[in-house]
């Protein structure tokens, strides 16, 4: 941990989304923010979700309409300010015979559709595809479909690198003047002497602890956000329960043509999403486990129930049929939902709630319960307005208009800066250039430079990794450690050799020596 200053106009804590845009947010008003994350930035929930920016279709049963137009705001605003890692997503939604009826589903889409138009939006971004009606017998999306799957629909969506967007956040709130501390865990908050809060940071290398004081502090720990609070004796009986809900996804073998995803309604009424993945791959998700008060939401993995839940709903709709047997990698994370009473997970809202403390002498504390990826800029932006209503500043939102890091390019036009960069780079293959300009967009060429040949972008791992990507990573991304790259910067993980993996892990620590002492 090396910090320049001891004390800040606000300590985040926690590095996932809702921390990142918190971050983003408050830097870029002005304020001195620190910001700590226990592990790596996405390393909780952020980095293990569906990965849809989303309305939530699903919600509209339990009449959440205002949630819902409120996120369908947001992937607007998000597919205007993030063009390169978001992009959007035909679904289909088969009509399953015995389930919700051909009209509801109907219904259920005119109403999602109405609600996007009523979005007041600031970007300028296309409309996505109107919905319509499929006949499975003359679609090639009935295919792979069993034949007692006669009709659906197709409607559009959004799909994002979910922890490829916590980074860009973060490096904009970076780029606006935060101090980014990975690796750094916030072990107590007290009331300091002087009104402000003070703050003991612990290293999770050297073990260190520093004490930080903060004028004031946002708790988006996700799933921790109540231990956060307990472990420093804040979480009294008005602090509100979190509802830790696991949902785990399954990885398995490309299972059918075509770039469009599948919405699949479960006997249960839940539904589960197949998405194509990496090129290669099919991802089936999610499940919805009540995790119980002893597990530590950092060691969760999917279950055997669960992997045969999720072969089970692919193969209800699906002729070729997968077993557990045909799954090559499973994530799991902790969606830290605030408990509105709900009977069950699926029912519980997705909505957010922003709990307030104060000081001995009235320094704010907020702690963020709730929410989802689609609807994080806006609860940052809530956070940080409440923050300065609190303070006696006059908010002025600001990150609705304003491109994320790599972003800087025109919303619907990543086809045009890829046709761009490869003029620029005319030496470079496709599959390399496509894979820097859609994780890093505009940043692509913090990377490439002015390189002229693969030479100069320094040693070859193997399978299109350069020495030039690792330090970039380790200078500007906060990578450290071999899974930062290849899990949560990029999905390399899935895609390289052995050899490829055993020469990144020699490299790493040498570079990050290199790059940051
Ligand atoms: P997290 O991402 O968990 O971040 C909290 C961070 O705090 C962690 O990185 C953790 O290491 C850190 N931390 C904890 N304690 C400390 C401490 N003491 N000091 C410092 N750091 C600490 N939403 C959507 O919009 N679309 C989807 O498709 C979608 N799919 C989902 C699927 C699943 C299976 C799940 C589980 C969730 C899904 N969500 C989705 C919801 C969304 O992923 C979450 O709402 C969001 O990621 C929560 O972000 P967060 O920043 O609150 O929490």
């Amino acid at each position: 941990m090396s910090l320049d200053q001891t004390s800040y106009d606000l300590c985040v804590i926690g590095g996932g989304i809702n921390g990142a845009g918190v971050a983003r947010d408050a830097a870029g008003r002005g304020l001195s923010v620190l910001l700590v994350e226990a592990k790596d930035l996405a390393s909780g929930t952020s980095s293990a979700s569906s990965k849809l920016i989303h309305g939530g279709l699903r919600y509209l049963e339990y009449f959440e309409f205002k949630m819902v137009r409120n996120a369908l705001k947001e992937r607007r605003v998000l597919q205007t300010i993030v063009p390169h890692l978001i992009r959007p997503q035909e679904f289909i939604l088969p009509h399953m015979p015995g389930m919700r009826p051909y009209w509801m589903l109907d219904l259920g889409l005119f109403l999602y559709e109405n609600l996007d138009s009523f979005s007041k939006t600031s970007g300028q971004v296309p409309r996505l595809p109107k919905s319509k009606g499929v006949k499975f017998n003359r679609h090639i999306a009935g295919m792979p479909l069993k034949t007692k799957l006669k009709k659906g629909f197709s409607y559009y969506d959004c799909w994002v690198d979910d922890a490829r967007l916590v980074v860009s956040n973060a490096m904009d709130a970076a780029a606006h003047g935060a101090t980014i501390l990975t690796r750094t865990t916030c072990e107590n908050i007290k009331s300091a002497e002087d009104g402000t809060w003070q703050l003991t940071l612990r290293d999770g290398y050297s073990h260190e602890a520093q004490i930080i004081q903060a004028d004031a502090i946002i708790n988006a720990a996700g799933p921790w956000v109540r231990d956060v609070l307990d472990h420093s004796g804040l979480g009294g009986a008005d602090v509100p329960v979190v509802r830790r809900v696991k949902g785990s996804h399954i990885v398995v073998p490309r299972q059918y043509d075509g770039e469009h995803a599948y919405t699949l309604q479960q006997d249960d009424k839940r539904v589960v999403f197949a998405i194509p993945y990496e090129g290669k791959y099919t991802l089936i998700g999610t499940t919805e486990i009540e995790l119980d008060e002893d597990t530590d939401p950092y060691t969760v993995k999917i279950s055997r129930e669960e992997t045969e839940y999720l072969c089970d709903a692919f193969n209800a709709s699906f002729a070729n049929q997968i077993t557990p047997a045909d799954v090559v990698w499973s994530y799991s994370g902790v969606r830290p939902l605030f408990d509105d009473g709900s009977k069950n997970a699926t029912e519980a809202t997705r909505d957010y709630l922003i709990h307030r403390q104060l000081s001995e002498q009235g320094a704010p504390l907020l702690s963020i319960f709730g929410g989802k990826l689609t609807t994080y800029r806006e609860v940052a932006e809530d956070a940080v307005n409440r923050l300065d209503q609190m303070q006696g500043r006059t908010p002025k939102p600001w990150t609705a208009l304003k491109k994320l890091s790599g972003g800087n390019f025109k919303a619907d036009d990543i086809d045009d800066f890829i046709a761009r960069e490869a003029m620029a780079y005319p030496w470079m293959d496709r599959a390399l250039l496509e894979r820097y300009a859609r994780s890093y967009g505009s940043k692509m060429i913090d990377i490439v430079g002015s390189a002229m040949d693969y030479e100069e972008l320094g040693e070859h791992y193997g399978d299109g990794i350069y020495r030039c990507e690792l330090e970039y990573l380790v200078a500007h991304e906060w990578v450290r450690e071999v899974d930062d790259f290849l899990l949560r910067r990029s999905k390399l993980g899935l895609h390289i050799s052995e050899k490829t993996l055993a020469k990144i892990t020699r490299a790493l620590p040498e570079i990050v020596i290199m790059v940051i002492g």
